[in-house]
This record gives C-alpha cells, structure tokens and sequence, in this order.
C-alpha cells in the first residue's frame, strides 16, 4: 500500500490569520468578554480550541449573522473568514459592541468588486451555496445581488441590462465553470469576475492532477464546503473512490483494506495535526496492518 500525501493542503492563509486575530484579542482584552460571530472556521476542533481559550460562539443552524447578533449584548465581536454584510457591521455597531473583523482579504475583494458593479447600476449574479455564511454576507451587500444555487435558478431571473457573474470563493472549479456557462448563455454580455480563491485553486487542482489512485481521503469537518469540493473533484476527475473524514477515529478497515494507492489531503480549514496523524497510521498500517486507532490527536491552535 503507498500512501500519497497531497500537498498543498490544510490550513489557508485566511484560516490562520481568522485564527491569529482571534487569540491576539483575548490576548490583548482580559476580562472583556469575547464572541465570534459563526464558527471561526467550519472545523469543531478549532471552535474547540478557541472556547478553550475563553471565545464564546453565537452560531446556530438556520440563523443568519443579523439575528445571531441578538445574541450578543456587551464586549467584543469577531466576524469570522467568511465575512459579513454592511448591515451586520452597522447593528453590531448600534449596539455598541467592539468590532474585529477576520474577514479575509479575498472576500473582502469580493465584496468590494459586487458594490462597486452595483453602485453603478449593474446586477450581481452570485454563485454560491444557500445558507453558507459567505454567501449571505455577500448576497446582503444589495437588493441588485442575486444568489445562484444552480442552473435552475438562472431560469427564474428576469431581463437583466449590466450583469456581473461571480462567485463564492470555495466552490468546485468544475461546478463554477458549468453554471458560470449556463449564466453567460442567457446573458451573453454579462462581465465575469471568478472569485475562486487561490488556495481553493491550488488545493482542487492538487487533487485533479493526482494519477492511478484508489481511494481519496479528504480530512475535514461534515460542514465544511471546500473539503466537501475536494471530495466532489477527486471522484470527477476520476479517483473510484473518495471520502470525507473528521479525524483518525473514522477510518474504517473496510475503507482503506485492498487499496494499493491511497491519498490523502484536507480542507482549508483542517488543523494540520488531524490530517498528519490520518497519514502516520496509513503509514503504519501499510507496514503492519494491525488495526489499532489512536485517539484523535490534540488540536492547539
Ligand atoms: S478559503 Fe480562500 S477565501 Fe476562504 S479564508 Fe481561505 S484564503 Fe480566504
């Protein structure tokens, strides 16, 4: 058994910047109470890792950021990588809270690029995933934003006149390309702007060039888009099969016995130690297999 470790993979600039700015404010602010505004990143062991560290969450399922702010009365704020709407920054503000902001300076790119088309008039066609934090920051930048969950939704928009097609930035670079296609078939003049961003990029094609492999592996929380991308591309560009774990503790014999090529990579926002403890007992494995798992390594951030 050979096991292929992908690289790159893992933790993106903006993860580990959302992470700096989080610890450097509880760092700076004893005894100020401290709430991130939606999980730092969609990993539970990061968000576990920060609690440790005395961050409070206001994150619940459903609940956009403007209503979560509800839940959230004195101290700081953090918006998370993901971004947030002016109007979510304007309420923290009106109630007085101390706002940092994580946001990451691709989605702020985004974000700039979307008002700026429609301070001048044009409609925003915004490929993105429905409920996604991303995705509802930027959606609520204007009424002119409109969210593309799939080809079905182009059908619906009416006669447009000055029309931007973007996206979010963790998307499929496959999936993009197809619906990006479909917008620009009953929009043939529209402007594109892809917003993939380069470490989602450069993480998909690392799987798309990989060659004779037998299972995928991809390390990352069940609510994590781009891992779920990873998993998506690897079978597209032809890997059998491919699964998305949470750590070392989901390897299952039957997942990885009579595979001759296994690789292994991870989401954006996958600490490292999860998926380097997945490939050490891979590792072992191939020398010796016994199974015995560890338990799940430590995650510090
Ligand atoms: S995945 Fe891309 S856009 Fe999202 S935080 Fe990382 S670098 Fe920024």
């Amino acid at each position: 058994m050979e096991i292929i470790s992908v690289i790159p993979r893992g933790y993106c600039q903006g993860v580990v910047r959302a992470i700096q700015i989080a610890k450097n404010t509880v760092r700076d602010n004893p005894g100020v109470p401290v709430t991130m505004l939606g999980m730092i990143v969609h990993n539970q062991y990061v968000v576990h890792a920060c609690q440790q560290l005395g961050i409070r969450f206001a994150e619940e399922a459903g609940r956009s950021r403007y209503d979560l702010l509800d839940e959230i009365d004195q101290g700081i704020v953090i918006f998370t990588a993901h971004g947030v709407s002016d109007e979510v920054r304007q309420k923290a503000l009106s109630k007085g809270l101390t706002v940092i902001d994580a946001t990451c300076p691709d989605v702020i790119r985004t974000h700039e690029l979307v008002r700026a088309h429609c301070e001048d008039h044009g409609d925003v066609l915004y490929i993105g995933k429905q409920g996604h934090p991303e995705a509802e920051g930027t959606v609520s930048l204007s009424d002119r934003v409109h969210l593309i969950t799939s080809c079905a939704d182009i059908e619906k928009l009416n006669h447009l006149d000055h029309v931007l097609i973007t996206n979010q930035t963790t998307l499929s670079l496959l999936d993009c390309r197809q619906i990006i296609d479909a917008c620009l078939k009953k929009y043939p003049q529209a402007e594109t702007a892809s917003e993939i961003c380069q470490a989602t990029r450069i993480r998909q094609e690392a799987v798309m060039h990989l060659k004779d492999i037998d299972l995928l592996i991809v390390v990352g929380d069940a609510r994590s888009n781009n891992s779920h991308q990873l998993k998506e591309i690897g079978l597209k560009s032809g890997i059998p099969e491919a699964v998305l774990i949470d750590s070392v503790q989901d390897l299952t014999e039957d997942m990885i016995k009579e595979k001759d090529r296994i690789a292994v990579t991870s989401g954006s926002s996958t600490p490292n130690e999860l998926t380097k403890q997945v490939i050490d007992y891979l590792q072992e494995y191939a020398r010796d297999p016994h199974w015995k798992l560890p338990p799940t390594a430590e995650v510090t951030i």
